[in-house]
C-alpha cells in the first residue's frame, strides 16, 4: 500500500476533483480515493510520496503512435515535400531496413519519452516487423501497450505480404498479449493500401478475437480520390458495405469525411482517433474538415494521438489535446464550443471508451488499474496556481512538468527521471542506429 498525494483530478463520473487529496495504490490496483487527510488517518503506516501542491490526474492515453520507422529517424524527414514523398522517399525505404534491434531501441525510446509526458498507455500503430522486440521494450519500460504489426497486401513494400500471410501475422502479433500491461489489436496500414478480402477477414479476426481492429483512413483527401476511382464510393462507405466496420474499429484520423461517412461512423459505434499536430505539420487540411468535432458532438466515440516522430513529432498528450481545443474553437470561430476540461476527456475517459478499455483505465476510481501522472505545480508555468487546475493544464502546461508517473501501481518516472532504464545510457547506440538506417536505405548525409 501506498499513498500518492496532491490534488486529485478523478475524471469519475462527477468529475470530481479532491483538493489536498491522496490516492491510495495496493498492488496494481486503486483502493481508495479522499483527502489526504482521511486516508493518512485510515492508512496511517503506508507511505506517502508527491505534495499538497501536486496535480495527480489519470495517465493520458495516446491511441495512435507508431513505435518503429519514425523513432530513430526522427524530425529528419523535411517538412516541404510534396505529399507522398515523404512516404515513398523516406518512410518506406527506412521501414524496410529496420532490424529487431533497431524496432526494440526505437519503442524503447518512444515509450520512454511517452512516460516521461504522463502518457501510461499506448496504442500502436502497428510495429514494422519485429512486434516481439516492441513488447520486450514496453516491457523493459513498464508502459501499458496495445501492440501490432504492420499489416498490408499491397503488390510491393516492405513485409508486404497475401493476405493469408498478413493475418497470420496478425495472429502472432495477438499471441504476445500477456494478460497484464500488454494487450493486442489487429493493425493494418489501411489507406488504399489493403485488399477487400484483407479488410473483411482483419475485421472477422478483430470480431472474433474480440481486440480492436486499427487503420488509417482519410487524414488528407487522397483516400476519398482513391476508393472513388476503385469502388466508386467514399472510403467509409464502401468499408461498410463489406460488412468490417463496427464498435471493434478504431478509425486512425478520419479528417475528410463526408456526412455520410459521419452518419456511418456514429451508427456503428466505430471510434475514431484525432491526431492533430500530424495534421498541421504535414498540411492535410483539418483546419477545413474539423468532422472529429461534429463526431464529439453527436456523442461519437474519440480519441487522441500523438502519431509519429516526422508527423507532430513530439510524443506529449497535453500538447495535443491543446491543439485539439484550439481547433475545435477557432475552426467554428465559437470559443464556447469546447474546452480544456472535454481535451482532458479526451486524454482520459473518453479516450479510454472510445478505445475499448475504460473498465481498467482512464479515470481515478477504486478498483481500476494504478496509471497515474503526477503535475509538480512548483514549476514556474504553474506559478500562480488557477483555481481551476484543468484550466491551466492544457493551456498553460505540458509534459514538462510531470514529475511521477505510476503504471499498474509501478512507480516508472520518479523525479522526472525514469527509473526503469537509463536513456543516457541509449543515446550512442540511437545516434548509431540512425546513421545505419540512414546508409542501408540510400538516405546517408541527409
Ligand atoms: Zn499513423
Amino acid at each position: 500500500m501506498k499513498l500518492v498525494r496532491g490534488a486529485v483530478v478523478t475524471m469519475d463520473p462527477d468529475r470530481r476533483v479532491v483538493d489536498d487529496g491522496a490516492v491510495l495504490v495496493d498492488g496494481a490496483l486503486i483502493a481508495a480515493v479522499g483527502t489526504f487527510r482521511e486516508l493518512t488517518k485510515l492508512n496511517p503506516d503506508a507511505p506517502v510520496t508527491g505534495l499538497a501542491t501536486d496535480l495527480v490526474v489519470p495517465g493520458y492515453l495516446n491511441g495512435h503512435q507508431h513505435l518503429t520507422g519514425d523513432r530513430l529517424i526522427q524530425s529528419t524527414i523535411p517538412d516541404n515535400l510534396p505529399p507522398g514523398d515523404a512516404i515513398f522517399t523516406w518512410a518506406v525505404p527506412v521501414h524496410a531496413e529496420h532490424t529487431g534491434d533497431d524496432d526494440e531501441l526505437s519503442a524503447t525510446l518512444t515509450l520512454a519519452e511517452s512516460l516521461m509526458n504522463g502518457i501510461t498507455s499506448t496504442f500502436e500503430a502497428g510495429t514494422v516487423a519485429h512486434p516481439e522486440r516492441v513488447a520486450a521494450a514496453a516491457k523493459r519500460v513498464g508502459a501499458r501497450l496495445a501492440i501490432g504489426s504492420w499489416g498490408w497486401d499491397i503488390e510491393e513494400g516492405p513485409f508486404a505480404g497475401s493476405p493469408d500471410e498478413v493475418i497470420d501475422r496478425q495472429r502472432q502479433s495477438l499471441a504476445l498479449a500477456d494478460g497484464h500491461l500488454i494487450s493486442a489489436w489487429v493493425t493494418l496500414v489501411g489507406h488504399n493500401l489493403m485488399s477487400d478480402e484483407l479488410f473483411v477477414r482483419a475485421s472477422q479476426l478483430a470480431r472474433d478475437e474480440q481486440v480492436g481492429l486499427t487503420f488509417h483512413l482519410s487524414p488528407s483527401t487522397s483516400d476519398t480520390v482513391e476508393y472513388k476511382a476503385r469502388t466508386g464510393l467514399a472510403p467509409l462507405v464502401h468499408l461498410h458495405e463489406l460488412g468490417g466496420l463496427g464498435e471493434h474499429v478504431k478509425i486512425a484520423h478520419g479528417v475528410h469525411l463526408d456526412d455520410h461517412e459521419v452518419e456511418i461512423v456514429l451508427e456503428t459505434g466505430a471510434g475514431v482517433i484525432a491526431c492533430p499536430w500530424a495534421y498541421i505539420r504535414l498540411g492535410q487540411g483539418t483546419t477545413q474538415s474539423f468532422r472529429h468535432l461534429d463526431l464529439w458532438k453527436a456523442g461519437g466515440a474519440l480519441a487522441l494521438g500523438c502519431d509519429a516522430e516526422n508527423a507532430g513529432d513530439m510524443v506529449d498528450a497535453v500538447r495535443t489535446a491543446a491543439l485539439f481545443a484550439g481547433l475545435a474553437k477557432d475552426t467554428t470561430m465559437d470559443p464556447t464550443v469546447f474546452g480544456a476540461h472535454d481535451a482532458l476527456e479526451l486524454l482520459t475517459i473518453r479516450g479510454a471508451e472510445a478505445l475499448g478499455v475504460a473498465d481498467r483505465v482512464g479515470s481515478i476510481e477504486v478498483g481500476k488499474q494504478a496509471d497515474l501522472a503526477v503535475h509538480d505545480r512548483t514549476q514556474v508555468e504553474w506559478i500562480p496556481r488557477s483555481a481551476d487546475p484543468v484550466l491551466q493544464l492544457v493551456w498553460g502546461s505540458d509534459g514538462r512538468s510531470v514529475r511521477d508517473v505510476y503504471v499498474a501501481g509501478q512507480q516508472v518516472v520518479a523525479d522526472g527521471r525514469l527509473t526503469t532504464v537509463d536513456v543516457d545510457d541509449l543515446a550512442a547506440d540511437a545516434e548509431a542506429a540512425r546513421e545505419g538506417l540512414l546508409r542501408r536505405a540510400g538516405l546517408a548525409g541527409q
